[in-house]
C-alpha cells in the first residue's frame, strides 16, 4: 500500500511561510508530478513527505497513519537521489545493498534484494564495476536500485534527471516509467520540465509559490487550465 495524504500542510522557514496549506490526496500506485517554477516549494514538500523538513503545521498521512512526527526511516518511503551520491569506492552491487547490510539484513537477503533490483533494471551484467566505469544513465540506475532493495511503501524522486544530457534524459525518463509500471509503486517526481510531467504523470500537482494552483490529469491541465500561471506553465492556449 502507499497512499498519501496531506491535510493542511504549512512551512515556514523563521517567519517566512513556504508552502502555504496544501491539502492533497495521492491513490496507491499512482505517479504524481509536482511541477512549477524554480524556488515554489516542490523540494520544500516533497522533503517533508519524505521526514527529511519538519511539517510546522497540518498533517501527513501514509496509508491512513498519521507520520507528521515520524522520522524518515519509519515512513518507508525512500528519496531517489541524483547518481552522484553514489559511493565511488563500492561496487554497484555493494551500492545497492549498502542500506541494507547497514540495517543489520543478512547476506542472503541483501544478495536476493540486490539481484532482483539490479534484474528490474537491466544492470545484472555491471554488478562488480565501480560507479566510474558505468555511463550517466547506469549510474543513475544504480541510485535508483539503492531505492529498490528496501522495498519503499512510495518512491521520492528530486529531479532525478536534471545533470543529465538531453538524449539521456529521454532515455531515463522512458526507464522510470518502466520501472513504475512493473513495481507499481506510488512515485512522487519533482520536475520544473514540463514536458517530462506530461509524460510520466497520472496526475500533475502545479505549484504556484507554496499554493497548489491546479491539480489534475495532463490532459485535463492541457484542455482546461484553471487559470492563467497554469496555463503558460503547461504550455497550453488559454
Ligand atoms: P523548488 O524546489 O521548487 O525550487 P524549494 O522547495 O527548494 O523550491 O524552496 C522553496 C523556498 O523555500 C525558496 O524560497 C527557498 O529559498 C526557501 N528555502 C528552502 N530551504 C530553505 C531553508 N532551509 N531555509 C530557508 N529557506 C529555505
Ligand atoms: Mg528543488
Amino acid at each position: 500500500m502507499g497512499s498519501i495524504k496531506l491535510e493542511g500542510v504549512e512551512k515556514w522557514f523563521g517567519d517566512v511561510q513556504v508552502i502555504k496549506g496544501i491539502d492533497l490526496d495521492i491513490e496507491d500506485g499512482e505517479f504524481v508530478i509536482f511541477v512549477g517554477p524554480s524556488g515554489c516549494g516542490k523540494s520544500t514538500l516533497l522533503r517533508m513527505i519524505g521526514g527529511l523538513e519538519e511539517t510546522s503545521r497540518g498533517a501527513i498521512r501514509i496509508d491512513g497513519r498519521d507520520v507528521t512526527a515520524e522520522p524518515p526511516a519509519k515512513r518507508g518511503l525512500t528519496m531517489v537521489f541524483q547518481s552522484y551520491a553514489l559511493y565511488p569506492h563500492m561496487s554497484v552491487r555493494d551500492n545497492m545493498g549498502f542500506s541494507l547490510k547497514t540495517a543489520g539484513a543478512p547476506k542472503s537477503e541483501i544478495d536476493t534484494k540486490v539481484n532482483h533490483a539490479a534484474s528490474v533494471l537491466k544492470l545484472e551484467q555491471y554488478l562488480d564495476r565501480r560507479p566510474k566505469d558505468l555511463s550517466g544513465g547506469q549510474r543513475q540506475r544504480v541510485a535508483i536500485g539503492r531505492s529498490i532493495v528496501r522495498d519503499p511503501t512510495a518512491f521520492l524522486f528530486d529531479e532525478p534527471l536534471s545533470n543529465l544530457d538531453a538524449a539521456l534524459r529521454v532515455e531515463m525518463r522512458y526507464e522510470i516509467a518502466k520501472l513504475h509500471q512493473s513495481l507499481g509503486s506510488t512515485m512522487i517526481y519533482v520536475t520544473h520540465d514540463q514536458v517530462e510531467a506530461m509524460t510520466l504523470a497520472d496526475k500533475i500537482v502545479v505549484l504556484d509559490f507554496g499554493k497548489v494552483a491546479q491539480v489534475g490529469s495532463p490532459r485535463e491541465l492541457y484542455e482546461r487550465p484553471a487559470n492563467l500561471f497554469v496555463a503558460q506553465f503547461i504550455g497550453s492556449p488559454k
